[in-house]
């Protein structure tokens, strides 16, 4: 089984889990920049990491044998501070870069009005340049902020098809099935979606335009759920040729509409710099000798 994980926080994860990721047949991720739990105060700290996450973070992935991806956005947390306005700024500049597949994550956290602004600006910026959006749904009146995140992607020029609305469950997941925008489930260990609940969504919606992702991050998360999902599925009936739909080829699908997923690459590109240093760290041996 190939997994490509279309979301995950690899930052705020272990060496460990990277070699767990590979052997459950992880080669390929999207790592969306977002809330680290403790507040910035000031753009430079967002500047150092995107460029950690464009940075340190893929070369540490490719000494596990996984290419890294990145999507570089304002979270929707702290677009209600506004010490934070100023990233808006320096996202133009992030946005050229090539491990750049899509702008993100974006969207609404407590549906405020500073939080709409910058989630309508930034989707402005995918439109210039010509990036997918990777879009966050609320964790709470998620019904209501799924409508209201559908009305403002359909109000921003941007086509559907190049937005990934995430962090679905069952009672949002009509509300962007019959938008053309995609679909993006977060497998979580205890409560939201399952692996079981994942797989009768899809028997109900069938599989275009559904990614699956872990989300982990430093929460309660488990970044082998892609590959528990795909077992739920091949279990439920679901054909090999099908499992590799949802957990490689869509998500593939999706990110190449940045033209700098280099997929075809991927084999040469993994594992190549095995003992390879970043600025003189290996972390294969842990530590700046
Ligand atoms: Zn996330």
């Amino acid at each position: 089984m190939r997994i490509f994980d279309p979301h995950i926080h690899m930052t705020s994860r272990t060496t460990e889990d990277y070699e767990r990721m590979y052997s459950a047949g992880v080669r390929a991720l999207v790592e969306p920049s977002f809330w680290l739990g403790q507040p910035r105060t000031s753009v430079g700290t967002f500047c150092d990491y995107f460029d950690a996450i464009l940075g340190w973070e893929p070369f540490r992935a490719s000494q596990f044998g996984i290419a890294h991806f990145a999507t570089i956005g304002l979270n929707p947390k702290e677009a209600n501070d506004p010490r934070c306005r100023e990233v808006l700024d320096v996202l133009p500049r992030y946005l050229e870069k090539d491990r750049v597949v899509a702008v993100g994550e974006l969207g609404y956290d407590s549906m405020t009005p500073e939080e709409e602004e910058v989630f309508e600006a930034q989707l402005a910026l995918a439109v210039t340049h010509e990036l997918p959006a990777l879009v966050h749904t609320p964790h709470r009146d998620k019904l209501a902020g799924t409508r209201r995140t559908i009305d403002v992607v359909n109000a921003s020029g941007l086509e559907p098809g190049r937005v990934l609305v995430d962090h679905l469950n069952e009672v949002t997941v009509g509300e962007v099935a019959g938008s053309g925008c995609w679909m993006g489930f977060s497998i979580y260990p205890d409560t939201k979606m399952d692996p079981h609940r994942m797989v009768a969504i899809l028997k109900e919606y069938g599989l275009e335009r559904i990614v699956v992702n872990s989300a982990a991050d430093w929460g309660r998360s488990d970044p082998l759920l892609t590959l528990r999902t795909g077992e739920a599925m091949r279990a439920a009936g679901f054909s090999v040729d099908d499992v590799d739909r949802v957990l490689w080829r869509n998500p593939v699908e999706f990110y190449r509409q940045s033209g700098r997923l280099e997929i075809d690459d991927l084999d040469e590109t993994v594992g190549a710099v095995a003992g390879a240093t970043f600025e003189g760290n290996s972390v294969l041996r842990g530590s700046r000798d």
